[in-house]
């Protein structure tokens, strides 16, 4: 047998590399960027063009490079930042690996211009696919500039699997902010398809935050500070009535490196416990001093993980000064967090006639109270047995308060709503069953076989995501004009997200036109949206598209949609009349797919009379 191992050919090996380093545009835009903070600059520039596919351009006023070093720099293993192992555990500098320009170098097309500080002539490079083509001496200014033009020019395969543009522009607006939260006293710009995104000037950090985020920011922010031998921990959280229903705002930093954590993401939330409705997040931008022996960076090629020696010790720290930032500011629980974030929308649609809800919730009830109020609320069950109520009627009781008035007429429009709809729904209810709510989560009604359980959110959510899509194939996205229309600014961010794909979000029935910095003019909404403040729908619906799964199941339009259903759709919580109950699972048995809701997960359960005698067994 023939010997058939070979050495691979430098490039090819160089490309292999390159694989674990520059995985899209974004990758490349933390190298740099660390590469100029790492260099002493004071300024930073970023240009991009089609999301960094085209080009990524960082120009710095750093140190510059010498030309033999400019040369060296392209050299895999070839870094200034550490001499011998021992190095690793002291490193203040954000690379050290030396194989990001390497790696960079064997995918695109480089070009490198810089001149050290005081020097008469610069150096000029060019760089393809790992192949020198130029070197000469230039004239160019202080500092740095990298050009890396046509990312995986030379590797096809890798170039399909980027993203389309909004989605790779947004990683990369996340390696920018990363990096700029760290760095507020070194001013940035960053430009893409020559609009402006961020122009940052030097700035105290609380600014930084607020330039970056948006200035509604700068009330929501709490300040933290706490000081360990082990770990100096400093930085902000949110308020707790700011949390939001998506994590995306949140930040650690060890030693001016963006870190991901699940652990210590743990003890930040377990400090806000109880502060926050379910399924909320709070904002927190934490970082933390350590010395550098007391963590390890190199556990990962882009450093984002990194590990600590007493993790413990620094999860106790971070857990006890968000606590205390939140004591010292007085934070108490808001009892109303859904008023805050939720849009409050009725399925009812408009010209539609709706009875004025009549029940009143009886605010002194518990279900948890173990005093006497909960044997009030038991003996009110137990009358209206002993009366010969309707089961439903005896549930609304322990919780609810009907006006003796309104009751009849109130069972009366229920009933005849419901044998009006007996025909257009498939299902088979059981006559005069009555329809109910459990935890403001539920809705459930009998069916001649057993009964139906849906999930309040779920089926509204599948009920827009319905009419999102269709209007949007169709092109009739159809709006709710604003009387008054409405000027919003967004974070750069979220304006820059919204303007690439403006077109597709005025086809589902917005109607945002351009006004000029990152704000919008608004002049109508989608309709089903309800009637909410504008502002706020249009955040949440930008807050939902950012937070988008990943996921090649749906198209970018069905992802649109669904963003704006989860945006509209009625909340678990909220309370809903009989009407609107009504009208709900009416609407959800009139879908084309009933029965699931986004990624599949149901709308419905059923359980059989037969389940039910089962568990009566
Ligand atoms: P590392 O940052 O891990 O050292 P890189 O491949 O990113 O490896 O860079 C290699 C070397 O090139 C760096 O160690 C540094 O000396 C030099 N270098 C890179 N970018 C710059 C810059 N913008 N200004 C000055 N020197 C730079
Ligand atoms: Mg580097």
């Amino acid at each position: 047998m023939p010997d058939i191992i070979q050495l691979l050919p430098e490039s090819v090996a160089n490309q292999i590399a390159a694989g674990e380093v520059v995985q899209r545009p974004a990758s490349i835009v933390k190298e740099l960027l660390e590469n100029a903070i790492d260099a002493g600059a004071t300024s930073v520039k970023l240009i991009l063009k089609d999301a960094g596919k085209t080009l990524i351009q960082v120009t710095d006023n750093g140190k510059g490079m010498s030309d033999t070093d400019a040369r060296m720099a392209f050299e895999r293993h070839a870094t200034s930042k550490i001499k011998k192992i021992e190095d690793l555990f002291h490193v203040m500098t954000k690379g050290f690996r030396g194989e990001a320009l390497a790696s960079i170098a064997a995918v695109a097309q480089v070009e490198l211009k810089t001149k050290q500080q005081g020097a008469t002539l610069g150096t000029h490079i060019d760089i393809e696919g790992s192949k020198l083509k130029l070197h000469e001496a230039t004239q160019t200014a202080e500092g740095t500039s990298f050009w890396v033009k046509n990312l995986f020019f030379n590797v096809p395969a890798r170039r399909y699997f980027l993203k389309n543009d909004a989605v790779e522009l947004r990683h990369c607006i996340d390696e920018f902010q990363r990096v700029a939260f760290t760095h507020s006293d070194v001013e940035f710009s960053f430009s893409h398809n020559g609009a402006e995104v961020f122009t940052l000037p030097r700035a105290p950090l609380r600014q930084r935050i607020v330039h970056l985020l948006g200035s509604r920011y700068n009330e929501r922010l709490v300040p933290v500070e706490e000081s360990t031998d082990i770990v100096h921990v400093s930085g902000y959280i949110g308020k707790p009535d700011t949390a939001k229903r998506t994590r995306g705002e949140q930040f650690f930093f060890v030693n001016q490196r963006f870190i991901k954590n699940s652990y210590l993401n743990h003890a930040v939330m377990s400090a806000f416990e109880e502060l926050l409705p379910s399924g909320h997040f709070p904002l927190y931008m934490l970082y933390m001093e350590i010395a550098p022996e007391q963590i390890d960076i190199n556990i990962h090629p882009t450093k984002t993980e990194i590990k600590f020696r007493d993790e413990r010790a620094v999860y106790a720290i971070l857990l006890a000064a968000v606590r205390r930032a939140l004591g010292r500011h007085n934070i108490s629980p808001t009892l109303d967090f859904e008023q805050e974030t939720a849009i409050n929308i009725s399925p009812i649609r408009a010209g539609q006639e709706v009875q004025i809800p009549t029940l009143r919730v009886n605010a002194d009830y518990n279900p948890f109270e173990t005093t006497e109020k909960k044997s009030d609320a038991l003996s009110g069950w137990f009358n209206a047995q002993e009366k010969g109520q309707s089961r439903w009627q005896e549930m609304m009781q322990i919780g609810l308060e009907v006006k003796p008035e309104t009751k009849e007429k109130f069972l009366d429009q229920n009933n005849v709503a419901i044998e009006e709809r007996t025909e257009q729904i498939a299902i088979d209810w059981e006559e005069d069953s009555p329809t109910f709510q459990v935890h403001r989560k539920y809705i459930a009604r009998a069916t001649r076989s057993g009964m139906l359980m849906i999930d309040q959110q779920r089926a509204h959510q599948r009920v827009l995501f319905e009419k999102y899509f269709a209007q949007m194939e169709s092109g009739t996205g159809y709006s709710q004009q604003l009387l008054f229309p409405e000027t919003i600014t967004l974070s750069q961010t979220d304006f820059v997200l919204l303007q690439s794909m403006i077109d597709d979000v005025n086809a589902l029935g917005f109607e945002l036109e351009e006004f000029g910095g990152s704000t919008f003019k608004l002049n109508g909404t989608p309709a089903d949206a309800g009637s909410t403040d504008a502002q706020k729908l249009l955040e949440g619906f930008v807050e939902q598209l950012k937070n988008e799964r990943n996921s090649l199941q749906y198209t970018a339009r069905e992802k649109m949609a669904w963003a704006m259903a989860r945006t509209a759709s009625i909340r678990h919580g909220q309370m809903l009349t009989q009407p609107e109950m009504t009208e709900l699972v009416q609407q959800l048995f009139q879908c084309n797919v009933p029965y699931a809701a986004e990624y599949n997960k149901p709308t419905v359960i059923t359980l059989s009379l037969n389940q039910l005698e089962q568990q009566f067994r």
